[in-house]
């Protein structure tokens, strides 16, 4: 063994004085010797054949730290992997192009194997360098048919490029068009387990056939071992192009019977366009697979051309993948924390730890850009855990100081749920820091119950069984199928926040949150909706029944300082929001003549009566939106919309309030309609008589009190049958535990 420690002067070459470094000097393959004293690596030898092969003498090596800098921006990754290595002093072996001192090109393989001292510190690095230029290029140079894919005898990308240069260089002038085409090919099968890796080969064949079948004499498709595929297309345009891609896409997609299962085909494309993105082979093949990239981000089946922006748009996730990796250890995340209130009470019930990402460049960057990436590159695991464990020591700093805590619910992703250990480490997160599990609730969205892994439906179990509560967020935007509310063991059922955001003007949506509510509260679950930002929003889900609100109405996602501020103030929500009863009948007058309204305000004015005035149809539906209305009394004949039609969009939007007309008219058909579709309660004329008029306000008040009333009932009965329902399924659940471990 050679100790260089001992014989190599670190400020440049050592005296060639011993025989070992007389072998080294006569070796064909080239040696170097670098230093590890400040990790900047620093050429200390270098033999001759080293020499010959880079074309520098050792006067002008020694020293330099950046030899190996100088190559070939392509091989960034590969020269990255050599700097891993040797900052982690691991040995490792990469080709790299590098440059002659003449500026020629060529090929080498490079070795570094560390040298430890007798110290046991790695002192310097041993590299290993042979010429491998004649081999690359007989790789390049290899004819066509003998670089195939094995399992689908198809041309690789390799072989690809240079039938697409030629194509190329043949169009010389020509206003030809090509389009080059980069395919994703997924399988989608009913039933579910994996397929037998015989019937997955033979999967491969019969897509590689159906491809080839759709294709001219003068085209071409490739595959490479990692299962993408590429088409040089020729089409006369755009359009023309896209039918062609629609075809394939027909073609492929028929089901294909294998192992007793259907299996379904889907494919996207990313297309690239030579002349007019690149006249370059490599670089066509490369924008292709930029398109591809974003459209299997937007559908199994999407064809998309290329753009810049998507590269720009590639460039960027790219950063933001990097920077996030840092992200954590820079201490660039926090956690914010936003309320959640119980409408029947106007008091905080609970709270969301949300993550944040404070980038000293970039700004905050929002968890709908960071999450979903971190999502995709494994990050979330770390991620994750991090926030479990700030919302940890949080919670026991509030119970330090004797703060009135709320349970508080965090998000965890679907692919945090492929972590076998995930329910251990929470819970030994929970154990760390003292927090009762009873505190702690979870918010998942249907992503984890559709993926129904085992190891997903045993962490739900461990963490179900420990106390900790499961919500299920976003209700409403996926399958938002009742079979998963009943097989898992939720609390709560959060209402997504676009549905919210619609409800006084979507009919649909107002009607998709009463079934929601209704159905969870069957069930014996509590309801959040989310993203409340009005007070309609808040009056209307209130009336409904639901549960608890979150929203900027009541706060925003703040800081764990500020919302221990928001806790210890006692903020409520105002009474008038909540599942109260009203003080105060309320009455809305419209009428387009305004003495009418005047003198109908002096008849019905009264010390317990608040009344609001309008005076065209649309004025009104403002009014409602803004106040709460038990009452409407309104005038058929107006410019606009007649009253029939105003009471039928208020009977829409505001279903409890009982409608009147008083009309100078009677348009029989328009009053029936209205009258048979539950529209209005009365109909009555004018001219009106006083007393008649007073007590027909009076009973339609004494309606909507009676109707008020059976709704706090209601009310009153749903809450106790959610407590006797959570009770059954707690049993029920428990039972099915006993019995198999896992629910059905
Ligand atoms: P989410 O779990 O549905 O969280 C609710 C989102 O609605 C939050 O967005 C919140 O700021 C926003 N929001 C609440 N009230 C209102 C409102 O009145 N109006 C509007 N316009 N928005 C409101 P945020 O914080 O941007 O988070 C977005 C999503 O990112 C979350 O949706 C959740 O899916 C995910 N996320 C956030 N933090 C984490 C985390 O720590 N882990 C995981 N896995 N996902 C997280
Ligand atoms: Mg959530
Ligand atoms: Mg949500």
């Amino acid at each position: 063994m050679i100790h260089f420690a001992e014989s190599l002067n670190e400020t440049g070459f050592r005296i060639k004085q011993d025989i070992s470094y007389l072998a080294l000097d006569v070796s064909h393959c080239g040696v170097l010797v670098l230093s590890n004293a400040t990790e900047n690596y620093r050429v200390l030898y270098a033999n001759a054949a080293f020499l010959s092969m880079t074309g520098y003498t050792e006067t002008e090596l020694a020293g330099r730290i950046d030899w190996y800098v100088q190559g070939d921006a392509g091989d960034e990754p590969q020269r990255k992997k050599l700097r891993a290595a040797m900052s982690a002093t691991q040995p490792t072996s990469i080709d790299m192009r590098s440059y002659r001192k003449d500026g020629s090109l060529h090929w080498c393989e490079l070795g570094i194997t560390p040298f430890r001292n007798h110290e046991g510190y790695v002192s310097h690095f041993i590299g290993m360098l042979s010429d491998i230029t004649t081999r690359k290029n007989d790789e390049q140079l290899l004819p066509q048919a003998s670089r195939h894919a094995g399992l689908t005898g198809l041309t690789d990308h390799l072989g690809f490029r240079d039938t697409l240069d030629t194509a190329i260089s043949a169009s010389g002038g020509s206003p030809l068009t090509l389009y080059v085409a980069a395919i994703d090919i997924d399988q989608h099968q009913h039933a579910s387990g994996s397929m037998h890796g015989q019937s997955q080969n033979l999967l491969v064949q019969v897509a590689a056939e159906r491809l080839g079948t759709c294709l001219q004499t003068d085209e071409m498709l490739s595959h490479d071992g990692n299962g993408s595929y590429a088409i040089m297309l020729r089409a006369d345009s755009r359009s023309d192009a896209i039918t062609r891609c629609q075809a394939i896409q027909r073609s492929l997609t028929r089901s294909i019977a294998l192992d007793d299962q259907q299996v379904h085909l889907t494919c996207a494309f990313g297309l690239a366009i030579f002349p007019d993105d690149s006249r370059d082979a490599r670089a066509l093949l490369n924008y292709a697979g930029v398109a591809l990239s974003h459209a299997r981000e937007t559908s199994r089946n999407s064809i998309l051309f290329y753009l810049e922006a998507m590269s720009v748009r590639l460039h960027e996730r790219t950063t933001l993948e990097s920077a996030l990796r840092s992200a954590m250890v820079n201490g660039e995340l926090e956690v914010h924390y936003q309320a959640q209130v119980n409408l029947h009470t106007g008091r905080v019930a609970g709270v969301e730890a949300l993550a944040r990402w404070n980038h000293p460049e970039l700004g905050r960057v929002a968890p709908d850009r960071f999450i979903p990436l971190a999502e995709k590159n494994g990050l979330i695991d770390d991620i994750g855990l991090w926030v479990i464990e700030q919302v940890c020591t949080d919670m026991a700093a509030w119970r330090e100081h004797s703060l009135p805590v709320v349970p508080v619910a965090v998000n965890v992703s679907a692919a945090q749920f492929r972590n076998p250990l995930l329910g251990d480490q929470i819970m030994m997160l929970l154990n760390l820091s003292g927090c009762d599990p009873s505190m702690l609730t979870l918010e998942i969205t249907e992503a984890v119950l559709m993926d129904d892994t085992s190891t997903a439906r045993a962490t739900l179990n461990q963490l179900h069984h420990a106390g900790i509560g499961l919500s299920l967020d976003d209700f409403g935007t996926g399958y938002s199928s009742i079979s998963y509310l009943k097989r898992f063991p939720f609390k709560k059922v959060i209402i997504d926040r676009s549905f919210v955001k619609e409800l006084v003007d979507n009919p649909d949506d107002a009607a998709i949150i009463k079934a929601i509510i209704s159905m969870a509260h069957t069930l014996g679950l509590r309801v959040l909706a989310e993203g409340v930002e009005t007070e309609q929003q808040c009056r209307f889900l209130s009336h409904n029944l639901c549960d608890e609100i979150q929203g900027f109405l009541f706060s925003t996602p703040v800081t764990a300082d500020a919302f221990v501020k928001l806790l210890q103030a006692g903020t409520t929500l105002p009474a008038s929001l909540l599942n109260a009863k009203k003080a105060k009948r309320t009455l809305l007058l419209v009428d387009d003549e305004v003495n009418i309204v005047s003198s109908l305000k002096r008849l019905l004015r009264r010390e317990d009566l608040h009344i609001l005035t309008a005076n065209s149809g649309s004025e009104g539906l403002a009014l409602l939106a803004q106040h709460p209305v038990d009452v409407i009394l309104s005038d058929q004949r107006m410019p606009g919309m007649t009253g029939v039609e105003f009471l039928s969009m208020a009977k829409t939007r505001f279903p409890e309030t009982v409608r009147i007309v008083l009309s100078g008219y009677t348009e029989l058909q328009s009053v029936t309609d209205a009258v048979n579709e539950g529209d209005i309660y009365k109909f009555l004329t004018k001219p009106w008589d006083d007393i008649k008029l007073r007590g027909h306000v009076d009973e339609a008040f004494q309606r909507k009190e009676l109707a008020d009333e059976n709704r706090r009932l209601t009310r009153a009965v749903y809450a106790s049958n959610l407590e006797l329902a959570a009770a059954n399924r707690q049993l029920k659940h428990q039972q099915h535990h006993n019995h198999d471990g896992l629910p059905p």
